[in-house]
């Protein structure tokens, strides 16, 4: 059974500058767009300041020797300079790439490599990462840009840096003339062939293997943008609550759902957003009851921890209207405690679900409905679904039925980037994208996420591909053979290594702990074995190789939860 969404509508055929900024000369509003929430009185964009920024930056690309289709990789955390980069880059018809802050040199290397990225913009304080990576894929110095990091810094900083590659430069020598940026005019593209020109390559490894680069068009970002406004306009309040919403944003952009609420939607509705370079817990308390934050998007460890912390109650959470909640499984239980800090019941959480490779996101709870449960809500518009029982997707579930959920509609991604075969593996040639996750749906097509049949592992809503973990463990001397798995701890999912040691009176604590530090060292925080390092007799595999990892699932869900190496 084929379910569709309630609504289907054309989307408008314009290039995304065009639908966030109208045109390159339109008026847009004056009034802080993008605030520091360290320094607001200080630092702060508006609309009009985002889109010249943005021009500037379009423009100075082009002169400096960039050329359309190009690729731009952005290595920071969230400034107020973010969003331009990214709009700059797809103003100059060129690709936005943006990587993990927290990377390791070996991890930006290989999106650098990857991507083939022409430039790297580096955060200062990560520039010795940068400079190390950029060396990996013999990119030259004067490729590398630095960026400010954290709080904003405007013109006539440090120009130039010596570095031990050579000299690097400013991100801002990049940006050409407040006159020349205003006079700069984007591609004006209105075909279907021109609009599903690649704007984007934001890194997920999907149902399989490593992370790959996630082709996203300007189709496919003014499509789920259009798509979420419409969700969100079912609220008679909309347009009233225009007015006084206030966002605030500590998700990092280099990933899909804050690139999209924050630099798309929230920029497309001039709603203000405050924004802190990373996330701090209790900064993030002071800053919605500092800045009377209206709406929140969190992602599940952040519900969990105000549902439970009891700083929580110190501060003035009373602005808060609207509170979503995406990018990993959370459960009604914990958002029951979470409502409860507001005791007059005016916040329901509302769940939205979706992958990088949908853009952003294919469903989300109706406004204004209750969500009593943990269901993700209804499909967004000119979507469909179906949820199937086998691989090839000709046996399709029925109501309550559990299966793999299959989406076809507008923000589905062109592709992987330089991957035609993960491409294939995941795309049905009608259009369906295989997204990896179980669910099914209830009687009033609500859908539920019960599992993941796809390999990845999702710490901190945070992407850890087990393939790439495998990889690296099989070039530890004591290892032989290696399998990575999520587990949930305490209600957090963490990846664990099964390991079949080199011989067998290495399977010592000691090695255990070994191989966990070892890993350690070569990998951003979120990958690290915080589940453990088990050793294992074989992994367990299919006759064509692949790790029967569901084994492995069952074996952990019987094991006595241990504590942690
Ligand atoms: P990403 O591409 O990093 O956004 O990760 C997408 C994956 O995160 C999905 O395929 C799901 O496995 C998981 N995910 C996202 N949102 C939800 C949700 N609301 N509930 C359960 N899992 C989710």
């Amino acid at each position: 059974m084929v379910l569709e969404s309630r609504w289907s509508f054309p989307i408008p055929q314009v290039s995304l500058p065009t639908f966030i900024f109208e045109s390159p000369t339109a008026d847009l509003p004056k009034t802080p767009a993008f605030i520091s929430a360290r320094e607001p009185e200080k630092h702060y964009l508006s609309t009009s300041d985002y889109r010249l920024y943005a021009q500037r930056l379009a423009s100075g690309l082009l002169r400096s020797g960039l050329h359309p289709g190009d690729r731009v990789l952005l290595y920071s955390g969230n400034t107020l300079f973010f969003p331009s980069v990214v709009m700059g880059v797809i103003m100059a018809d060129a690709v936005f790439t943006g990587a993990n802050p927290t990377y390791v040199t070996r991890e930006l290397a290989y999106q650098l490599r990857d991507s083939g990225a022409r430039y790297l913009i580096c955060a200062e304080g990560s520039l010795e990462t940068g400079l190390a990576a950029a060396k990996e894929v013999n990119m030259r110095p004067d490729r590398i840009f630095v960026f400010d990091d954290g709080v904003a810094t405007f013109e006539g900083k440090t120009v130039e840096k010596d570095t031990p590659e050579g000299k690097v430069r400013h991100w801002t020598t990049l940006l050409d003339s407040e006159e020349k940026g205003r006079a700069y005019h984007w591609p004006d593209l209105r075909t279907d062939d021109e609009l599903d020109r690649i704007i984007a390559l934001n890194y997920s490894s999907g149902t399989t293997g490593v992370a790959k680069g996630v082709m996203i068009t300007h189709k496919n970002y003014v499509a789920n943008c259009t798509q979420q406004l419409h969700m969100s306009k079912q609220s008679p309040e909309f347009e009233a609550r225009l007015q006084r919403q206030r966002g605030l944003c500590f998700l990092p952009m280099y990933h899909a759902m804050a690139q999209a609420i924050f630099c798309v939607n929230a920029a497309v509705l001039r709603i203000p957003v405050y924004m802190m370079p990373k996330f701090d817990f209790l900064e993030m308390l002071e800053c919605i009851q500092k800045y009377r934050i209206t709406d929140l998007a969190l992602v599940p460890p952040v519900v969990v921890a105000m549902a439970k912390h009891p700083a929580v109650r110190k501060f003035d959470l009373s602005s808060v209207e609207r509170v979503g909640s995406g990018a990993a499984p959370l459960g009604r239980e914990v958002c029951e405690e979470f409502e409860k800090l507001w005791p007059d019941g005016r916040i329901n959480v509302k769940q939205g679900w979706g992958m990088t490779e949908l853009t952003c996101a294919a469903t989300t709870f109706h406004p204004e409905k209750v969500s009593l449960s943990f269901s993700i809500g209804e499909l967004l518009p000119n979507c469909q679904a179906k949820v199937v029982l086998d691989d090839e997707g000709k046996v399709e579930a029925k109501q309550g039925e559990r299966g793999e959920i299959w989406i076809k509609g507008p923000n589905v991604m062109k592709g992987y980037w330089g991957k035609p075969e993960a491409t294939r593996e995941t795309i049905t040639p009608d259009g369906w994208l295989k997204t990896g996750d179980v669910a099914y749906f209830d009687e009033e097509n609500h859908f539920y996420i019960v599992d993941r049949k796809k390999e990845l592992i999702k710490v901190k809503g945070l992407q850890v591909a087990p393939a790439e973990l495998e990889a690296l463990l099989l070039d530890h001397p004591e290892v032989q053979d290696a399998a990575v798995i999520g587990v949930t701890i305490t209600g957090e999912e963490l990846p664990r290594a099964y390991i079949v040691p080199q011989a067998e009176e290495k399977a010592t604590p000691e090695i255990a702990h070994n191989i966990k530090e070892w890993l350690a060292g070569r990998v951003s925080k979120a990958k690290r074995l915080e589940g453990g390092v088990h050793f294992i007799d074989a992994i367990p595999k299919n006759p064509s190789g692949k790790i029967m990892r569901r084994q492995l699932r069952e074996l952990a869900a019987k094991e006595k939860p241990k504590a942690k190496l």
